[in-house]
């Protein structure tokens, strides 16, 4: 055949061998013969149908992740004008309709969750969290993996034993990166397939959906965690590589060991504040005495409850409630004993009046008797005798008046050291709370109170294996400020600074006046280094609110020495680290911070 180019003259040698081949002229035909005649017959460029391929490309439904990728894939095939690709892509989506099988999911979930909530034997919480994030981890992306995987360990928390083939997941040392040791692991081909995609693009949606609706409206008070919530979200939604879900896996994970903590805290936080409505209740029954302590008490909860709500503050308020409480039986022992004291006094009284009146009647009539006698005596001798009784007489009303006074005046010294008591024991009262554990100059914590705080911090921090930091803070050249401003100025000095430290550290960090001129301060949660940073940016802020005394400008420094509780440490030895870091940035020339 000889090689046409001018497409008229190819035109026309096509109708001329459709109709000696005997071919019906069909577009098809007419396109084959016509490609035949110009060679170009092999090239399927020609015969793309680029534009039935794009309207149908266009028409591709693109909201879950398999969809997505689908489209992708028919976008790379119409790109390189790929039929072959096509061809393969449209397979695999029949061939895997074809195949759709429906995974039971809610009932493995519901089987789940049960064996999550039953109580196993050397099984705890933290011990089936580390299986299921082993098991997240190895099935990541394969939705049928990640199911007989789930599988598998609920069947072993169940108690019936892993199946055969199956890793008993709740053992640490296992190695479950053994893939083909599971009869799923076979299937690892099937890690990318559409239906696999398609499913994790739901779970991925329902977890996405979970953090945005669910969860994150529960951390309206933890604007950090919320705001980690909706970064998870975007995350969720928008990691598709496999470096992104490998981010995303260690960010849920993060997430997840921050929500256990916070929900450890709420569980404490409510225990603390049901322990302490109880006592307030079951004091409030015992109170019978004066409003004003029930006042006091009722402020106490108030100021908690006006307050953010932190566990601290609660343990705070109950140990001052207990204080309060007590400091009230004894007061009200005293004012029953000083009332008793005043009744005793009351009903002696009137019956030594009684007596009085009886005796003095007597006396009268004894009186009027010797009266009559004397006018009645014809000599001397018989008045003699009347004088005696007369005597007598008066000797003994005298005697009578002596004893009722002498007895109401030992009632009344009764009743008035009852007096003094109370108002002593009032005074106390009034101080009680206060003056237990915090300091009374600058309000913080006294060495008393930083005993119970120090313990209790240890206590959290080793439960949750976190790290906790004590800085001890010592003012520069302070017997310097005493001796030339006066000792008042240094005390209002130390106001200041108790003031700077407690409105610039966090609202967990502890403060308490060690002694003298020297503050300690509890940092949980924080590593060395940021305690450090933090003790400097305190510099920084009190220098910026600089002392005032009579209107003049006094520059207060601190030194301090920062340092880390350290496995076996007691209170003790911790100080001494930070007191030795403190002595060494002294010897630096004061004004910084040494970690110790
Ligand atoms: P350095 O920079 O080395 O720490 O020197 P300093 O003068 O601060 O240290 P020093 O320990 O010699 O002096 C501490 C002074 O703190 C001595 C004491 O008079 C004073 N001080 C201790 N407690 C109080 C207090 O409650 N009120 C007042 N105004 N001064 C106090
Ligand atoms: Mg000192
Ligand atoms: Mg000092």
């Amino acid at each position: 055949m000889p090689s046409l180019s001018n497409p008229s003259e190819i035109a026309r040698e096509t109708l001329r061998l459709l109709a000696a081949r005997r071919i019906s002229p069909s577009p098809e035909n007419y396109r084959d013969i016509y490609n035949e005649i110009a060679g170009t017959s092999g090239n399927l460029a020609e015969a793309f149908p680029k534009r039935e391929l794009q309207a149908l490309q266009t028409a591709l439904p693109r909201e879950t992740a398999v969809q997505q990728k689908l489209v992708k894939r028919f976008e790379q095939a119409f790109k390189g004008k790929n039929w072959d690709e096509f061809r393969d892509g449209v397979a695999d989506l029949v061939k895997q309709l074809a195949n759709e099988h429906e995974l039971p999911w809610s009932e493995l979930f519901r089987d789940f969750l049960r064996q999550w909530e039953n109580k196993h034997a050397g099984l705890t919480v933290a011990r089936k969290r580390e299986a299921l994030e082993r098991v997240l981890a190895a099935a990541a992306g394969n939705s049928e993996l990640l199911f007989g995987r789930l599988q598998g360990l609920v069947r072993s928390w169940s108690g019936s034993g892993p199946a055969d083939g199956e890793i008993p997941l709740v053992e640490s040392g296992t190695n479950t990166e053994t893939e083909t040791s599971l009869p799923l692991a076979a299937e690892a081909g099937a890690d990318s397939s559409p239906r696999t995609n398609e499913l994790s693009g739901e779970l991925r949606d329902i977890f996405a959906y979970t953090l945005e609706v669910i969860i994150e409206t529960q951390l309206a008070d933890e604007p950090e965690l919320a705001a980690d919530a909706r970064m998870l979200v975007h995350k969720t939604r928008s990691a598709t590589s496999s470096a992104a879900l490998q981010g995303l896996l260690a960010g849920v994970k993060r997430f997840a060991f921050r929500l256990e903590i916070l929900a450890e805290d709420r569980t404490e936080l409510r225990a603390g504040l049901l322990n302490l409505l109880q006592l307030l209740i079951k004091n409030v029954g015992e109170l019978v005495t004066e409003d004003r302590w029930l006042a006091g008490q009722i402020e106490i909860v108030r100021d908690i409850v006006s307050n953010p709500l932190s566990i601290r503050a609660i343990g705070d308020a109950e140990s001052r409630l207990k204080e309060v409480i007590f400091k009230q039986s004894q007061l009200k022992r005293s004012l029953n004993e000083a009332k008793e004291s005043l009744k005793q006094m009351l009903a002696g009284f009137v019956d030594h009046l009684a007596e009085f009146a009886d005796s003095t009647s007597d006396y009268h009539d004894k009186l009027e008797l010797c009266a009559h006698r004397i006018s009645m005596a014809e000599d001397i001798s018989q008045l003699e005798d009347v004088l005696a009784d007369v005597i007598h007489e008066t000797r003994i009303i005298q005697l009578n008046a002596q004893r009722s006074r002498d007895d109401l005046r030992t009632a009344k010294q009764r009743v008035s050291e009852a007096e003094t008591r109370i108002g002593e024991l009032e005074l106390e009262l009034d101080r009680a709370s206060m003056l237990v554990r915090h300091d009374q100059l600058t309000g913080t914590l006294n060495r008393r109170g930083l005993d119970e705080a120090f313990d209790k911090e240890v206590a959290r921090a080793q439960r949750r294996q976190a790290i906790l930091c004590v800085a001890l803070l010592d003012i520069d050249n302070f017997k310097k400020l005493n001796d030339t401003l006066g000792h008042d100025a240094g005390d209002a000095a130390l106001i200041h600074l108790a003031t700077v430290i407690r409105e610039t550290m966090r609202p967990q960090d502890t403060v308490a006046r060690f002694g003298g001129e020297e503050f300690i301060i509890i940092l949980p949660d924080t590593s060395v280094e940021d305690a450090q940073t933090a003790i400097v940016r305190l510099q920084r802020e009190l220098t910026r609110r600089i002392f005032l005394h009579n209107n003049d400008r006094r520059l207060i420094t601190f030194s301090a020495g920062v340092t880390h509780l350290q496995p076996g440490d007691t209170q003790g030895s911790v100080t001494k680290r930070a007191d030795e870091a403190m002595y060494a940035a002294k010897q630096a020339g004061k004004n910084r911070v040494m970690i110790g």
